[in-house]
């Protein structure tokens, strides 16, 4: 549903949610922009780029990906979809659908697309200012780390630094079912190793403690492992 609230009501971030739904910065990219809403959180997700059904669904991970994505958390942190979404902050690489490839699948960003939408992600570092961000799949991995091989980074918790801050990265593979990764070994106790690390965060684990509740209101990067 359309938020028509008056530009003067809304906070800073709904503000920017509002301005990111109406970005036409790329023309190849395919509308409406995807964003999982101002959600005020110290825990950022950053997903890849949507594919053909959230656009339509009109939220990140809405179909066969975000099911695998949602039940790793819901085993590994007791949280569920809709808790998962109402209090943590979802953003993408890009968040438009960038369309099929001719020979099958989604059509990767370009390297300007995915710079035009960065600018989108630097002011929700700066609005969120998040301690804990989990980049899911090897664009997203990429933007922060220099060696985004996932047998050697997921698993792992870095000291990062992007977007003019500082924070703990944990990244994790991307759920789609085309890739086997997460479902072999060593994939699958990596990733229950990052899920593990993800879990006991104390930005993730203050979202998940009795007493929290939904806090949804009306080449720069580089990062060292510290664990
Ligand atoms: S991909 Fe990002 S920068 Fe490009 S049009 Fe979509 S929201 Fe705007």
């Amino acid at each position: 549903m359309t938020d028509r609230r008056p530009a003067a009501t809304l906070s800073p971030l709904e503000k920017h949610v509002r301005r990111l739904h109406a970005c036409r910065r790329c023309d190849l990219m395919h509308k409406p922009v995807v964003s999982g809403g101002p959600v005020q959180s110290k825990v950022l997700l950053i997903g890849q780029a949507p594919g053909d059904k959230e656009p339509v669904l009109g939220r990140p991970f809405a179909w066969t990906a975000g099911k695998t994505l949602f039940r790793w958390f819901a085993e590994a942190t007791g949280i569920s979809e809709e808790q998962f979404r109402a209090r943590v902050y979802m953003a993408a690489v890009c968040r438009c659908f960038p369309g099929k490839k001719e020979t099958g699948g989604d059509r990767v960003p370009t390297r300007e697309e995915i710079s035009n939408c960065s600018a989108w992600l630097e002011a929700e570092f700066s609005l969120l200012k998040p301690t804990l961000v989990i980049p899911v799949g090897k664009l997203a991995i990429g933007q922060f780390l220099a060696e985004p091989r996932l047998d050697r980074v997921i698993g792992r918790q870095f000291q990062a630094r992007g977007f003019g801050r500082r924070f703990d990265l944990i990244p994790l593979p991307h759920p789609s079912g085309a890739s086997p990764w997460h479902r072999m070994e060593p994939g699958r106790s990596l990733l229950n190793e990052a899920l593990g690390r993800v879990a006991v965060h104390p930005a993730y684990a203050a979202l998940t403690s009795p007493g929290s509740r939904a806090t949804t209101p009306p080449d720069r990067r580089r990062a060292a492992p510290s664990a």
